[in-house]
């Protein structure tokens, strides 16, 4: 395992809420129903830089709007993503970015800047979504990933204690790291049909 080399994409630096967890999500906030998640969501700023958590060659860099339960295609899937081949043979995917700057072939490093964090696909909060497949497989889901926590350098998230506060996203945000963190609705999301706050 080289798993003691991979570094974070970027520093967490805002609570972390249930829905933000690899597992079961008890509300999904696009779909409003229980679904597995199968990566890690790190609540970021728009526009904090991303970096590869290992080195590799970039496969993918586009925007992935697959729509899996009836929403148009801004509104879902990994937005502007960019999927790497670590050099140690896993696949990982960093979805919801504002802008990627890297091409399929080119060969990064950690210290490189792949993209830019957005709310970008199906996101209502802007963060980074982290997944990383156990091998080089186009499968995602929880058989086919790993929990990133298990493998990245050990933070203590619960002295992660800053609040978000970019509108419209943070009002979303407060309910999710509340003591009540699946208690939101659609009425919660109130520009999820709207294009207009998606990036
Ligand atoms: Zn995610």
């Amino acid at each position: 395992m080289q798993d003691s080399n991979y570094s974070w994409p970027i520093e967490p630096k805002y609570k972390v809420a249930e829905h933000d967890k690899y597992g079961i999500r008890q509300n999904h906030y696009v779909l409003f129903k229980q679904r597995a998640h199968s990566g890690f969501d790190i609540t970021a700023d728009i526009g904090t830089e991303v970096h590869p958590i290992m080195s590799g060659t970039v496969l993918l860099a586009e925007f992935d709007g697959t729509t899996t339960e009836g929403f148009d295609a801004f509104n879902d899937g990994y937005g502007n993503k960019v999927e790497i081949l670590n050099d140690d043979g896993r696949r990982v995917v960093y979805g919801h970015l504002r802008e990627f700057f890297v091409k399929p072939g080119d060969k990064v490093k950690k210290e490189d800047v792949i993209g830019i964090t957005g709310s970008s696909g199906g996101s209502r909060v802007p963060h980074l979504h982290l997944e990383i497949r156990k091998e080089n497989t186009e499968e995602t889901g929880l058989d086919y990933t790993i929990n990133p926590l298990d493998v990245l350098p050990k933070i203590n998230l619960e002295e992660l204690n800053k609040e978000f506060i970019l509108e419209p996203y943070a009002s979303l945000w407060r309910k999710m790291v509340s003591n009540n963190p699946w208690d939101f609705t659609k009425n919660d999301v109130t520009y999820s049909e709207s294009k207009e706050y998606i990036r």
